[in-house]
């Protein structure tokens, strides 16, 4: 994300990366440096590179992060930044356990996995997995939620249909890659946030988790590859970014972020940048930010 400044969630301006002064009643000047300093450094969300997580979300939002100056409410990236601390943290601990790879343990481009999914060439990155005699019998995936881990999880604990797509997008690559990969392999979806609970993924063809709504998108996965994979090679030729995310629908408005009923785009960090394109007219009565939030500054 080319982050160039912050917006202020509470009084909805706009603020330079450097305006600690603007941003002080929002979040430590430490924290919006580290956030910072991590967007230039990811070598992975960059460009029209396509991952395995591209198709599962708003494409407006991807096209929006990898090409437009953006403004991103930081309170919105602080979560998927703990993630990558815990991941992080997961990785050391597991590192020289016997049979797993993780990021320390077989080095990071053990766990990539790169093919073609959809139609599109793409990369992965699992977080964790269990070898014997050179089979895959274990994947494991880690997701952080500062909302609390049991908040999105069913009774049945079978995992949420974003991480079975995920999931079994990177056993298929891993199977492109000609590793083997046993036909009971185990997939876990670990959701972590107050409490840790394991969420089963089933085992699924390239074809039905390509069928498969997420968020309650009534877009599919594969609709979704299609736009942000669209997008991608326009971009490519040369087409301008902005004129293409505006001529993208708004789907995080009718993806359910949560069971209270917020959509993707209340969650999103950069629906500042987004509104500005438009499109919004109709969405207009839904207030950015909320009343009892705002505070003097
Ligand atoms: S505000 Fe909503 S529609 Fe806009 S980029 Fe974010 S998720 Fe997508």
């Amino acid at each position: 994300m080319p982050i160039v400044g912050w917006t202020n969630p509470y009084t909805n301006r706009r603020h330079l990366v450097q305006d600690y002064v603007g941003m002080a009643k929002v979040m430590p000047r430490e924290i919006l440096d580290i956030i910072a300093r991590k967007d230039v450094e990811d070598k992975v969300h960059i460009g029209t590179n396509l991952t395995v997580t591209s198709g599962i979300g708003c494409p407006r939002r991807l096209v929006i992060e990898r090409f437009l100056p953006c403004y991103p409410n930081p309170q919105r990236l602080w979560a998927p930044m703990m993630g990558t601390k815990w991941h992080e943290v997961l990785a050391q601990e597991m590192k020289g356990k016997p049979g797993w790879v993780v990021e320390v343990n077989g080095g990071v481009k053990e766990c990539e996995v790169s093919g073609w999914l959809f139609g599109f060439a793409m990369t992965g990155r699992m977080d964790a997995r269990f070898e014997d005699d050179g089979v895959v019998l274990e994947i494991k995936d880690y997701k952080f939620s500062l909302s609390g881990a049991d908040k999105f999880v069913d009774e049945n604990w079978v995992a949420k249909p974003e991480h079975i797509v995920q999931l079994n997008a990177l056993r298929l690559l891993l199977k492109q890659m000609g590793k083997v990969v046993s036909d009971n392999v185990g997939m876990v979806a670990w959701v972590v946030g107050g409490s840790w609970i394991p969420t089963r993924v089933p085992i699924k063809s390239e074809e039905e988790i390509g069928s498969i709504k997420v968020f309650g998108s009534k877009y599919t996965v594969h609709e979704l590859f299609k736009y942000v994979g669209n997008s991608f090679a326009r971009i490519d030729k040369g087409e301008s970014p902005t004129s293409i995310a505006e001529g993208l629908p708004l789907f995080g408005k009718d993806m359910m972020k949560s069971r209270k009923g917020t959509s993707m785009c209340d969650s999103c960090a950069v629906k500042g940048d987004c509104m500005e394109l438009g499109g919004w007219e109709e969405a207009a009565v839904i207030p950015f930010i909320k009343k009892e939030r705002v505070v003097e500054l």
